[in-house]
């Protein structure tokens, strides 16, 4: 096959792909991931060409998939997708729009230009087919400068219409998510009115640092570091799942998310009175937080860096170790497979996140969060083997994690012990062996912090 004609596959198959659900053939799919797994060290101009090629053909795209249906789940045929929820969240750089369905649903969307006469402003307009509206769910004002109004309408007896009614958007960006199926929209452009960081409150107030008990603070974290603080003002730590998603769960019982809640709060204290940062943990209690939430917070609050802490798990009881990862495609079986359990959804879903992870990841700072993770996985087994026995060093890897897509900092994402091994479960549940992880990631991030002088 020549380059050109491969070129035009994967152009094709993305602009498919980012125009809504799944919908492509196996074949199709495996195209789409021999020329990523090529294109992999050019995330950036592939990203360019990918997005050129996404505005030419849009409308294009539009009709065919228009055609082109795609046949309903058995079981399901002929039942109506219900739009549960419509929300939007401004963030410094973006506003986005986001529309949940109880179930997968084809859609199309258009743009149509200011009508000066009728004195109507440009809209972009979102037909969900075969749908109908949950009652609650209402028209939202936003205001924020991109965008006036998200307007949502039974358009016809079984297509919604989702119109959002423009202010300064230049550009955008549609895809989904699933479990539940979301259709989001990022819209980016310069703001008529400014938005300040961290100020604006239409996501849940964010939690503050709850009392710990306050672990002895080593003496050279006291003094020495200040200086080179400058560029790293604000970070976010996130403790994985939460509320009704327990996570990994351990034979003994042990859940992931109560686990990572405790290291995430040492490392919460131990970086606000080591290092004097401003933190902001996406939860201090046991709720639970849409994966896209954690990074729409981290993003909202400005921060300079975003560390998202999990516990691993395998069928194969006898794996153990830490591992840190930064989003990427997957390299591996295995590490889809883990990113599908973090992502809480399919393998075949994270094969389709890997199409468009490209266009997702344009705004990553792959580089540096690749820096990071390498000085925090290196500080964690550092600390964590010099005190316990058999500690594995599994290394730097990179995967595509939703929790990390749509970050705009260097962010990472560290695997600290496997929950389903019982040496490290019962690990996991001692406070010294917490605080211990908790000082290690401390290190790393410490490390990264003094090296950006
Ligand atoms: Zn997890």
């Amino acid at each position: 096959m020549t380059k050109k004609l491969y070129m035009l596959i994967f152009i094709i198959f993305m602009a498919l792909v980012l125009q809504g659900p799944a919908c492509g053939e196996q074949s199709e799919q495996k195209t789409q991931n021999q020329d990523t797994e090529k294109t992999v060290k050019k995330p950036a101009k592939k990203v360019r060409k990918a997005l050129s090629a996404r505005k030419k053909s849009s409308a294009k795209v539009s009709s065919v998939r228009q055609k082109e249906k795609m046949p309903k789940k058995s079981g399901t045929a002929g039942v109506p997708a219900l739009v549960t929820e419509l929300r939007h969240w401004s963030n410094p750089d973006y506003t986005r729009i986001a529309i949940t369905l109880d179930r997968e649903a084809q859609f199309a969307f258009h743009r149509l230009p200011q009508n000066r006469e009728q004195n109507i402003p440009p809209r972009l307009y979102i037909d969900i087919d075969k749908a109908k509206i949950a009652p609650g769910v209402n028209d939202i004002r936003i205001g924020d400068g991109l965008l006036k109004t998200a307007r949502i309408g039974q358009y016809r007896p079984d297509t919604v219409r989702v119109v959002l009614d423009l202010d300064s958007m230049k550009d955008y960006k549609i895809f989904t998510f699933s479990e539940p199926f979301r259709i989001i929209i990022d819209a980016r452009g310069e703001r008529q009115t400014e938005i300040s960081r961290g100020k604006e409150a239409s996501i849940s107030p964010l939690p503050t640092i709850p009392a710990i008990k306050p672990a002895p603070l080593e003496e050279k974290t006291k003094e020495g570091v200040r200086p080179a603080i400058g560029k790293i003002r604000r970070i976010v730590v996130d403790a994985g799942h939460g509320g009704h998603d327990p996570g990994a769960q351990g034979a003994g019982g042990t859940r992931e998310k109560d686990v990572v809640l405790q290291i995430a709060l040492r490392l919460a204290h131990r970086l606000k009175e080591g290092l004097g940062l401003d933190i902001v943990l996406t939860r201090s209690t046991d709720v639970f937080l849409e994966l896209q939430e954690r990074t729409a917070i981290a993003n909202k609050v400005g921060a300079d860096l975003f560390v998202s802490i999990h516990a691993n798990a395998s069928l194969n009881r006898n794996s153990a170790g830490i591992e840190t990862y930064y989003l990427n495609l997957a390299k591996t079986e295995k590490v889809a497979q883990l990113a599908a359990k973090e992502n809480g959804t399919s393998l075949e879903k994270v094969s389709l996140l890997q199409a468009v992870l490209f266009d997702l990841m344009a705004n990553y700072k792959l580089n540096d969060s690749a820096h990071l993770a390498e000085d925090v996985q290196k500080a964690v087994y550092h600390k964590v083997s010099a005190r316990y026995a058999g500690v594995k060093n599994l290394g730097v890897k990179q995967g595509p994690f939703y929790v990390l897509v749509g970050a705009t900092m260097p962010s990472i994402l560290v695997e600290t012990a496997f929950v389903s091994n019982d040496r490290e479960e019962a690990r996991l549940n001692d406070p010294n062996y917490q605080e211990c992880t908790a000082e290690g990631i401390f290190d790393g991030i410490r490390e990264y912090i003094v090296s950006l002088k």
